[in-house]
């Protein structure tokens, strides 16, 4: 099967997520064979570096041994059984060493089977707290202005990236849209002051507010500050408000620190979200991890005081055994090793600054912004990028990269170079 037939075929029968189908003439998807470590390798033989890591998911490069081998083992025990009236280890295992990362504040792990549904997962279990403890009038949610928190209609109306929301809009829930911190405009004291006015007005109606700490990734690698957090959680708490931390893409080590709530200090948010990266673009999976608070809101002898939801795939084995490896990694001390790897990424990128406007990281996210970018920039530079081996999708005039932890200097100047080369090809 060549290249061109199976992106034919492609065309034909799949339906690409978040991509216009008729473009996809022009911008043929690129038939993968296999992956070895960074790299993904087309049915052509040609060899392209993921420094998107696979839409944020894959840790350690393709064709990790010790996540084939975790899975293959898990695969001949016990693929799957049903989370309700029975439980697994893998699943145990994984609640208990995630809610061991959080000292314990955190210490219960309800299980979904990807970004959005844990997102819905925590919008329910806020509102339904509230209203088990009697205030069913907080019933609102808030959340950041370009906040991004997944594609079903209950993540959507809590996320505002344009693209994604106006053509659903009719269908969504009114939630409040706050002004959001963002370190390129060192406004984050006033993006706290807006909170604060509608908190202090709204409070008895909002159930929570979720946020995606440090980065909105979705949004353009926005970067903000552990300050802004800070204060985010001290007025949630005044004014009785959940907080939920949205760590699905920072999450799992992406910004220096397992959760990247490790770096707002010892008061943390009232749920935290997983997915992406915890089983290092494996299997799909994502958690809710909340607090006592919430959890003994729902205990009781009336079954619909509980948290009636469910997947199909809920905790499944072979994703929790995945997980479990992932952690093994981060246990071994994987983030000192990442430190490292963040500064080689940093030198190596450097001498971009003046051509480009805030080149800015955070652990191992890196972006920049490229002013005065033609039009269909992140696609063309996304095309062009092919032909360095470079796999790259920019959003808007924002080229990011998250890669795997596989950097070194070598890889990153061999990032460097293909991005500048492609940048060259894209600006001439
Ligand atoms: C990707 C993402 C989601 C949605 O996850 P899916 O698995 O794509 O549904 C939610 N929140 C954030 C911050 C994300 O980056």
């Amino acid at each position: 099967m060549t290249a061109p037939d199976l992106a034919q075929r492609s065309r034909a029968a799949v339906w690409h997520p978040c991509t216009q189908m008729a473009r996809l003439a022009d911008v043929p998807p690129l038939p993968i064979a296999r992956g070895e470590g960074p790299w993904l390798i087309d049915t052509d033989g040609r060899r392209y570096f993921d420094a998107n890591s696979s839409w944020w998911v894959n840790l350690f490069g393709h064709s990790d041994r010790a996540l084939h081998d975790a899975i293959k083992q898990q695969l001949d025990t016990l693929p799957h059984v049903m989370l309700a009236g029975c439980t697994h280890e893998p699943a145990v295992r994984l609640a208990e060493r995630l809610s061991a990362r959080t000292g314990g504040a955190l210490g219960h792990v309800f299980f979904g089977s990807d970004g959005a549904s844990a997102v819905e997962i925590a919008l329910k279990q806020s509102f339904h707290s509230w209203k088990n403890l009697g205030q069913p009038e907080k019933r609102e949610f808030v959340c950041l202005r370009h906040s991004y928190h997944g594609e079903t209609l209950g993540a959507l109306s809590v996320t505002d990236v344009q693209v994604f929301r106006d053509a659903y809009d009719p269908l969504l829930m009114r939630a409040h849209i706050v002004a959001s911190p963002d370190g390129r405009l060192a406004n984050e004291a006033e993006a706290l002051a807006a909170m604060r006015r509608l908190l202090a007005e709204r409070h008895a109606q909002i159930a929570c507010v979720i946020v995606e700490p440090l980065i909105q990734g979705a949004a353009g690698m926005v970067m903000y500050s552990p300050e802004y957090l800070r204060g985010l959680r001290e007025m949630t708490r005044e004014f009785g408000v959940h907080l939920i931390a949205d760590e699905i893409a920072v999450g799992c080590g992406r910004t220096g620190t397992f959760f990247a709530w490790e770096q707002v200090g010892t008061d943390w948010p009232d749920f935290i979200l997983l997915s992406k990266g915890i089983t290092g673009g494996t299997m799909a999976l994502s958690l809710v991890l909340t607090t006592d608070d919430v959890f003994n809101a729902f205990w009781s002898d009336d079954v619909t005081r509980g948290f009636l939801h469910s997947h199909s795939y809920t905790g499944n084995p072979l994703a929790c055994a995945a997980a479990n490896a992932v952690l093994d990694r981060f246990d071994a001390g994987l983030l000192d090793n990442a430190r490292a790897q963040a500064s080689a990424l940093a030198r190596a990128f450097a001498p971009l600054a003046p051509r480009v406007a805030h080149l800015r990281q955070r652990g191992m996210i890196l972006a920049f912004d490229v002013p005065n970018a033609p039009a269909r920039f992140a696609e063309t530079f996304h095309l062009k990028a092919r032909a360095h081996e470079l796999l790259i999708r920019p959003i808007g005039n924002t080229v990011y990269l998250m890669p795997p932890y596989l950097i070194d200097d070598a890889t990153a100047a061999f990032l460097a170079q293909a991005v500048t080369a492609t940048l060259n090809d894209v600006l001439a």
